[in-house]
C-alpha cells in the first residue's frame, strides 16, 4: 500500500487491529451497492460520503445517489469530475484526477439503525492485465463496526471541509452529533444487508457465467471456424471437407441429426452423402432420398437465402407432419449454403426429443459462419469436377487422336489405295475388257465397302470409349436377343449355300432370368462374336452358343471347333486393329475392331469379357458376362 495519506492508510494507523484484504473491482461494487440499497430501502436519514475514481464512474450511480437525497440531506459525494459537475441535490464535490481520492473506493454509511464503511485504495505494481476491468485490484476494509466507520466519516468529512471550507461548519456539526455517546453505542444489524450483498453478490456471479459462456461460445465457433477452413486449405477433396464439416457442426450443436446436401433449383429430392446422427437410436438418412418438394423449410430458405428454424409441427399438413415425425424429427434448423448469392446447398439441423428446443441467435451465427466455408467446399467440389471432367475429356481425345492416326496410317490407306488404283486403270485403259473391268470395279466397291465399316466401326468405338453413349437399358430375355443375332448372322449369309454354313446350336435355357441392358447393344455383342465364329470355323464345323446363371450374373460363352488362338494372343485380340494375318494378308474381312468394342460395350455395363482357346485349330470359345437385375430394394423413400 504506497498511497500514503489515503483514507485507508490513516484509518488503519488508528486501527492497527484492522486487517486489510485484496478485493476486486466487481466485489466492491457489489458491496457498495449493498450499502446504497440499504439506506434507499430504510426510513432514516443516514449520513453516507462517497468517493469515485472517474467521472465515468460516478454518472453510472449519480441517479442511486439522486434517490438518496431524497431521504437524506447529509449525503457528500467527491469524485473525479473532467467537466463541469451537474447540479445535485446533494453535496457534490469535484476533485481532479490528480487528487489521491482518485485512486481510492471509499463509501461510508451511517444511520441509527445501521453503519457501514468500505475503505479501500488500488493495489499498486500488481495490476494484473487480464482485459476485464472487474479484475482490477484493491487492498481494503469494510466493516459494521460504527466506530471503525465514525472515524472513517471524520478522515472522509475533513477532505470534504478542506475541498469546500464553507462545509466545514456543517461537516462538524455533523460530526459532534455523531460523536454522541449514546449513538455511538447504538448497535447495527447486519442481517438486511447480507441479504442484499447476497443478491448482488449472484447477480454479479451470473453475469460472469454469461460472459464465460459468450467466450465459450465464441472460442467455439473460431475452432469449428477454424478447422474447417483449414481442412478447406489443406484438402482437395471436397467430400473430405464436407464429412469433416458435417460431423463438427453436429457435435459442435449437440443435435440429434446434421445433414449436409447440394441443392439445385427445381430438385425435389436429393440423395443424403453427409450425415451425423448424435445417438445411434436416431434412423439415419445416408444414403436415402431426402424430399424435397415436401420439406416444410425448403421454399422459404430458396426465396429468403437465410436461416430458418421450424418448431410447430403442429402446424404442418398432415402428411408433411407424418413425414417429420418420422423421423422422429421435433425440431428443425436450415441454413442456406451460398456463394455470391446463389443457394449451393443446405446444412440442416435436427433435434429429435426436445420438442420446445429454441435455437439460439448465437447457434445460427455459429452454422451460418461454418456454411460460408462449406459454400468454399462446395464451389471447390464443383471446379474439381469440371476439371476431371475436362481431364477425362482430353484422355477421351487423345485415345481418339490415337485411334485416327492408326486408322489413317495403315487402315485407310490399303483400300484407298486399291480403289484409286482401279479407277485409274477403268480411266486410263479404254481397251479394257468388259470382264477386267468389272473384277475392277467389284475390288473398288468391296474396299469402298471395307472403308465404311472402318469408320462406323472406328465411330463406335470411339463414342464407347468416351462415355458419352446414350444407353437404353430394358429389361430382356437372353434367348430372343440370341435368337436375333442369329437369325441376323444366317440373314447375312442366306446366299452360302447350306453345306459351306457352320452348324449353330443354341443351348440356352428359356427359364433364365430377365437381364437389365440395352437389347441393341447386347445382340450387336453376340453378333460380332458369332461373326467371328462363323469366319474362323470351317464349314464342317460347329458353332454353340450357352448361358450359365451365377447367382449374380450370366454368362455367355460363344464357341467354336475353328482355327483357335495361341494362349499368348488370348488377351491381344481384344487390342483396337488386330488382326491375326494383318490387313493386307486379310482373306476373312473384318476391321479388327469387333473386338475392341465388344469388351468396351461389356465393361460399360459391368461385365467381363475373355477369350479361352487350347491353341492352333483347337477351337475358340468367347465369355462375357452380364450382371443380373439387383433384388428390388424397398428403401431410398426419403421422408414420404
Ligand atoms: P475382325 O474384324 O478381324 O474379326 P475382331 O476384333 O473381331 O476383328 O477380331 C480380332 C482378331 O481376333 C481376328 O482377326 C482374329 O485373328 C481373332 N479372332 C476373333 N475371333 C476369333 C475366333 N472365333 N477364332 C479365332 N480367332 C478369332
Amino acid at each position: 500500500m504506497s498511497i500514503a495519506d489515503s483514507v485507508l492508510t490513516e484509518l488503519l494507523g488508528q486501527h492497527p487491529e484492522l486487517r486489510p484484504h485484496l478485493y476486486f473491482k466487481s466485489s466492491l461494487t457489489a458491496l457498495s451497492r449493498a450499502m446504497e440499497d440499504l439506506v434507499l430501502a430504510g426510513d432514516e436519514q443516514p449520513l453516507v460520503i462517497a468517493t469515485f475514481q472517474e467521472e465515468r464512474l460516478y454518472r453510472q450511480e449519480s441517479h442511486r445517489y439522486q434517490r438518496i437525497a431524497s431521504q437524506s440531506d447529509r449525503i457528500y459525494v467527491l469524485a473525479v469530475m473532467d467537466d463541469k459537475p451537474p447540479v445535485t441535490e446533494y453535496n457534490l464535490i469535484p476533485l481532479k484526477a490528480t487528487d489521491k481520492l482518485a485512486q481510492q473506493w471509499n463509501l461510508v454509511v451511517i444511520g441509527s439503525q445501521s453503519a457501514a464503511c468500505l475503505i479501500c485504495q488500488e493495489r499498486e505494481g500488481d495490476w494484473v492485465n487480464t482485459g476485464l476491468e472487474s479484475s482490477q485490484r484493491f487492498d481494503g476494509i469494510w466493516t459494521f463496526d460504527r466506530h471503525v466507520a465514525l472515524d472513517a466519516a471524520e478522515i472522509l468529512l475533513a477532505k470534504v471541509a478542506k475541498q469546500r471550507p464553507k462545509l466545514k461548519k456543517e461537516t462538524q456539526q455533523i460530526l459532534t452529533e455523531l460523536r454522541e455517546p449514546q449513538f455511538e453505542a447504538l448497535p447495527t444489524s447486519a442481517d438486511a444487508f447480507v441479504q442484499r450483498l447476497v443478491t448482488y453478490l449472484q447477480a454479479g456471479q451470473y453475469k460472469l457465467i454469461k460472459a464465460y459462456r459468450s467466450i465459450a461460445a465464441q472460442e467455439n465457433r473460431e475452432r469449428l471456424v477454424n478447422l474447417i477452413a483449414s481442412a478447406l486449405r489443406r484438402s482437395l477433396k471436397p467430400d473430405e471437407i464436407l464429412n469433416i464439416a458435417v460431423q463438427e457442426i453436429g457435435a459442435a450443436m449437440q443435435a440429434s441429426r446434421c445433414l449436409i446436401y447440394r441443392y439445385q433449383s427445381g430438385e425435389t429430392a436429393t440423395k443424403i452423402a453427409y450425415e451425423y446422427v448424435g445417438q445411434p437410436g436416431y434412423s439415419s438418412l445416408l444414403g436415402k432420398l431426402w424430399n424435397l418438394d415436401q420439406h416444410p423449410l425448403l421454399s422459404e430458405i430458396v426465396e429468403t437465402h437465410t436461416p430458418s428454424t421450424m418448431t410447430a409441427i403442429d402446424s404442418l399438413s398432415p402428411t408433411t407432419a407424418d413425414l417429420i415425425a418420422k423421423y422422429q424429427i421435433s425440431n428443425i434448423l436450415m441454413v442456406p449454403v451460398l456463394s455470391q448469392d446463389r443457394l449451393l446447398g443446405i446444412v440442416e439441423l435436427h433435434h429429435c426429443e426436445s420438442t420446445n428446443y429454441q435455437w439460439l441467435p448465437e447457434e445460427i451465427s455459429l452454422v451460418e459462419a461454418v456454411a460460408t466455408h462449406v459454400g468454399s467446399a462446395l464451389m471447390q467440389a464443383e471446379a474439381y469436377t469440371h476439371l476431371e471432367y475436362l481431364n477425362e475429356q482430353m484422355a477421351v481425345l487423345d485415345r481418339i487422336r490415337g485411334n485416327l492416326v492408326a486408322i489413317t496410317g495403315h487402315e485407310l490407306r490399303t483400300p484407298l489405295s486399291t480403289i484409286q488404283i482401279c479407277l485409274e486403270s477403268l480411266s486410263s485403259e479404254p481397251d479394257m475388257s468388259l470382264d477386267m473391268r468389272q473384277v475392277m470395279l467389284n475390288t473398288a466397291l468391296t474396299d469402298s465397302e471395307r472403308m465404311r465399316k472402318l469408320i462406323q466401326d472406328f465411330l463406335t468405338l470411339s463414342q464407347l470409349e468416351s462415355g458419352r453413349f446414350q444407353w437404353h437399358p430394358e429389361n430382356l430375355s437372353l434367348r430372343e436377343c440370341v435368337d436375333l443375332a442369329v437369325s441376323g448372322m444366317k440373314n447375312q449369309r442366306r446366299d452360302m449355300p447350306k453345306r459351306d454354313k457352320p452348324q449353330v446350336i443354341i443351348d440356352i435355357d428359356p427359364d433364365l432370368p430377365a437381364v437389365n441392358l440395352d437389347g441393341e447393344w447386347l445382340v450387336e455383342v453376340l453378333s460380332k462374336l458369332l461373326d467371328n465364329a462363323y469366319k474362323f470355323t470351317s464349314h464342317k464345323g460347329q458353332i454353340t452358343i450357352q448361358a450359365v446363371s451365377h447367382n449374380i450374373m450370366l454368362e455367355v460363352i460363344v464357341s467354336d471347333n475353328g482355327r483357335g488362338i495361341e494362349p499368348n494372343l488370348l488377351q491381344v485380340v481384344f487390342e483396337r486393329f488386330y488382326q491375326e494375318e494383318g490387313a493386307l494378308r486379310r482373306t476373312t474381312g473384318g476391321t479388327g475392331l469387333g473386338l475392341a468394342i465388344c469388351q468396351q460395350a461389356v465393361l460399360s455395363w459391368g461385365g467381363q469379357i475373355w477369350a479361352a482357346s487350347d491353341g492352333k485349330d483347337q477351337g475358340s470359345k468367347f465369355h462375357f458376362t452380364i450382371p443380373l437385375l439387383p433384388v428390388p430394394e424397398k428403401e431410398l423413400q426419403g421422408i414420404s
